[in-house]
């Protein structure tokens, strides 16, 4: 293949749903980029059928089938599975370069400009900003950092058990040696950081790029009113009610028409 691509990870069909709307809004958008989705074992095939429709990739990633020396390292240490699972995207080496996008971010005007940064580019994390939010960030695939990752992980694990502090002790001198890695905040705007500090989402979140609605509230899991066509936010996602508002026409316009019975009740209620 070569070129760029965005990727995202589904380890299951409500995941797949994140997926499926992230994809529809890159498209909409205009990027001229590929498409990839990591699944896992989890998605159903024909979640994945449908996955297929849109990405224009749909990699299976599964640790416990692989034989390699790197894999069988990290079986020592199941609990670093699901963190591990992210690292899988450094395979991809069918890409020059990639951007990882989680499937709970919603992408709201072009960035393919993103593709003109570096390993390791992300933006600051809202809870710790000397750490970078790994749930947007620019790479390069290639098996060799995909193993030093996996033995890394092996030997350091992770300080908060997820992706997010693996790839931040691993990368870790994103904060200080070079701030063209440091991606403005517009690109990973994360949920929270609208009410920790209101004033600068008033200003700035007009621009933003790329939502992402980070914790428990994920936009699939909301209420969506069927017969009004709205979705009803619980009350700590209620100010992202317009952006939660477009995942909601993404999905009803694009998605749901194509689900078959038993997938139409991964969303909403
Ligand atoms: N993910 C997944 N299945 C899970 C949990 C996470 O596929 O059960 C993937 C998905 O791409 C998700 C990403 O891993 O967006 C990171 O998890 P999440 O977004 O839930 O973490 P947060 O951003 O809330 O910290
Ligand atoms: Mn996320």
């Amino acid at each position: 293949m070569g070129g760029f691509a965005w990727v995202t990870l589904a380890t299951n069909d409500s995941y797949s749903l994140g997926a499926l709307v992230l994809a529809h809004s890159l498209k909409q958008v205009g990027s001229k980029h590929q498409l990839a989705v990591l699944v896992t074992p989890g998605v159903t095939n024909p979640m994945r059928a449908k996955l297929a429709t849109v990405f224009d990739l749909v990699q299976e990633v599964n640790i416990l089938d692989s034989k390699d020396e790197s894999n069988l390292r990290l079986l020592k240490r199941p609990e670093l599975g699901v963190t591990f699972t992210k690292l899988h995207c450094w395979r991809l080496t069918q890409f020059d370069k990639c951007v990882f996008l989680d499937a709970d971010t919603l992408v709201l005007q072009n960035c393919d400009e993103l593709f003109e940064r570096e390993e390791l580019s992300a933006a600051p994390d809202v809870g710790w900003p000397d750490c970078f939010n790994s749930g947007v960030f620019v790479f390069r695939p290639s098996n060799e950092t995909y193993d030093k990752l996996v033995q890394f992980a092996v030997e350091k694990g992770s300080f908060d058990g997820g992706d997010q502090g693996l790839l931040n002790l691993y990368f870790s001198d994103w904060a200080t040696k070079d701030i063209s890695k440091h991606l403005p905040f517009i690109y990973n705007l994360c949920s929270t950081a609208c009410y920790s500090y209101l004033p600068a989402f008033k200003q700035f979140g007009a621009d933003a790029k790329i939502i992402h609605f980070i914790g428990s509230s994920k936009p699939w899991l909301q209420y969506f009113n069927t017969e009004t066509r709205k979705v009803q936010p619980t009350p700590d996602v209620k100010h992202l009610e317009a952006i939660l508002q477009q995942w909601w026409n993404i999905f009803c316009l694009l998605i749901h028409p194509t689900l078959t019975p038993d997938m139409t009740g991964l969303a909403g209620a």
